[in-house]
């Protein structure tokens, strides 16, 4: 069987659940090469061995992407592996999401260490790579919150403006390069991710939303995610906005 991504590698940042793995697999049914990270191993290993078992090849690199000086090793790791870096997803991510008066700020350093410092200084380490090749694709994950803006999310929509903003001027520098950049948003996705609410007003406003709607699956993301990294090299999908169809904000 031949895939679309044959020869292809990719990494994939929080391969340990919801999005990213359902794209780390995705990738892999292609013919990608995944380079799988997050924090926990045990959940890795598992995806590693299914994409294996199915025919893949998958490393599953466990890390705190947070922490600058393990970006280097993710990316040599992967290099050494299999030669050549093709795809970046930056898909880690966290919601802790509160009104602005109530937040904890240590809260949206998490978020802006995560969801915006880590995508850029990973980007940023594997960008020599992808240069010297002479051609790559970096797809980051922000949001609906990263085009729009709503009560109690402020935090949350500041890390994924500044995706937005980080992927368009990105986009306006490397595309001469042979570097395509896509920026994916995704409306309310059936994953992990509310799990970690903590303020109580904030979470019993995300379970209303959760209920008022039929989210999407992490599934439909990865094929969104497919579809923009298995376009003609001519090709360069800027923007993917995908919400449930009830989902009206
Ligand atoms: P999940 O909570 O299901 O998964 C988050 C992933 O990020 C996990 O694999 C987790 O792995 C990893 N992660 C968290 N912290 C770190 C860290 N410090 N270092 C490395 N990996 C880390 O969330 P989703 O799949 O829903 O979210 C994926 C992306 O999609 C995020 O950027 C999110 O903002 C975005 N998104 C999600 C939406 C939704 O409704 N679900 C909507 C719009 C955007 P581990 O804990 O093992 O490290």
């Amino acid at each position: 069987m031949t895939g679309k991504l044959d020869g292809k590698v990719a990494i994939i940042t929080g391969a340990s659940a919801g999005i990213g793995e359902a794209t780390a697999i995705a990738l892999a049914a292609e013919g990608a090469k995944v380079g799988l990270v997050a924090r926990r191993g045990d959940r890795l290993e598992a995806l590693a061995k299914r994409i294996v078992a199915a025919g893949g090849e998958a490393l599953a690199i466990v890390a705190d992407i947070t922490d600058e000086t393990k970006l280097q090793t993710i990316v040599d790791k992967t290099k050494t592996t299999w030669g050549r870096i093709d795809i970046l997803v930056n898909n880690a991510g966290i919601a802790r999401i509160g009104e602005i008066a109530k937040a904890d700020p240590a809260d949206w350093r998490r978020m802006i260490d995560l969801n915006l410092l880590a995508l850029m200084n990973l980007t940023h380490t594997v960008l020599p790579i992808l240069q010297a090749q002479g051609s790559g694709h970096i797809v980051n994950i922000s949001s609906v919150a990263g085009r729009t803006v709503r009560v109690g999310i402020g935090g949350y929509n500041v890390s994924k403006w500044g995706v937005n903003a980080f992927s368009e001027v990105l986009r306006q520098e490397v595309s001469s390069q042979n570097i395509r950049v896509t920026v994916i948003e995704p409306g309310m996705v059936n994953t992990e991710i509310s799990d970690h609410i903590t303020d109580p007003i904030a979470k019993q406003r995300s379970e209303e939303r959760w209920k008022s709607i039929t989210p999407l699956e992490s599934e439909d993301i990865a094929a969104a995610i497919v579809y923009a990294v298995t376009q003609p090299p001519r090709v360069n999908v800027n923007e993917i906005l995908i919400r449930p169809t009830t989902q009206t904000w």
